[in-house]
């Protein structure tokens, strides 16, 4: 069993209500019985805003975290009708946030203001979730490794506190399509953005790099293998505490 932190993170998407308490409560059950079994486990459930505020209170004991899924860039109030900031998400009770997911680039988000996200996410102390991947066309054309590097240095900026920063590789095609990267090629990629980072980065420690995209309690043993990967980001498997719980277990087997 590795000695390395590893991050188990949930992406609920547009899912739940707050009868759905119940799944973070079986998961924060579950984090808290096998604090000793498995030390080096941070679980994080990225939820809708909805849910934030009243999930957290309710939530006792916690040996997991609560995230948000994105953010307006701007940092004060201002006239954005429908839109919600860093700030407010910070004072509900959200401690991560994910920004760049590649359903909402899909929606027109651009890796500039992506970075305007990540800074005032930062702002607000908030662990930032960087997501970055690329498309199936751009696999097929070999374009894998120029994507997430321009992916990278467009919204990442050299001064950013590394301590808050995690990067999840989700290539496109793999999300929610119960396709998966082969163990070798993934570990390649992996490495690749580590390299990447470290550059951009230099002496300040070392950003964590997660991998998503159909990520369930069957293929995570294959995952396991790869020491490179820091931890996963889940999608509609996190939508279940069994399927949630189950992958957890299954890493540590
Ligand atoms: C995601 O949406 O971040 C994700 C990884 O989804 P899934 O696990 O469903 O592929």
């Amino acid at each position: 069993m590795t000695n390395k932190l590893k991050y188990f993170i949930g992406n609920w998407k547009m899912f739940g209500d707050i009868s759905d308490f119940k799944i973070i409560q079986s998961i924060n059950k579950f984090s808290n019985k096998s604090r000793n079994l498995i030390q080096k486990k941070r679980i994080v459930l990225c939820i809708p805003n909805t849910l934030i505020y009243n999930f957290k209170k309710k939530l006792r004991s916690k040996s997991i975290s609560i995230g948000a899924q994105n953010c307006h860039y701007n940092q004060t109030n201002g006239p954005f009708t429908g839109s919600v900031n860093a700030r407010m998400l910070k004072k509900l009770g959200a401690e991560y946030i994910i920004l760049g997911h590649s359903e909402n680039r899909a929606e027109g988000e651009s890796s500039k203001l992506i970075k305007k996200k990540i800074i005032s996410a930062l702002d607000q102390n908030l662990n930032i979730i960087f997501c970055i991947g690329e498309t199936s066309k751009e696999k097929r054309n070999k374009k894998t490794f120029f994507v997430i590097k321009k992916q990278i240095k467009s919204s990442l900026n050299k001064k950013f506190n590394t301590n808050k920063i995690i990067v999840a590789y989700e290539p496109i095609w793999s999300i929610g399509t119960n396709k998966i990267l082969q163990v070798k090629e993934l570990k390649v990629v992996i490495s690749f953005i580590k390299k990447e980072l470290k550059k951009l980065f230099k002496a300040k420690s070392p950003v964590k790099v997660l991998y998503g995209g159909s990520v369930n309690n069957n293929n995570i043993s294959l995952f396991s293998r790869i020491s490179e990967i820091d931890g996963f980001l889940i999608g509609g498997a996190s939508q279940s505490s069994k399927k949630f719980i189950d992958i957890v277990k299954n890493y540590y087997k």
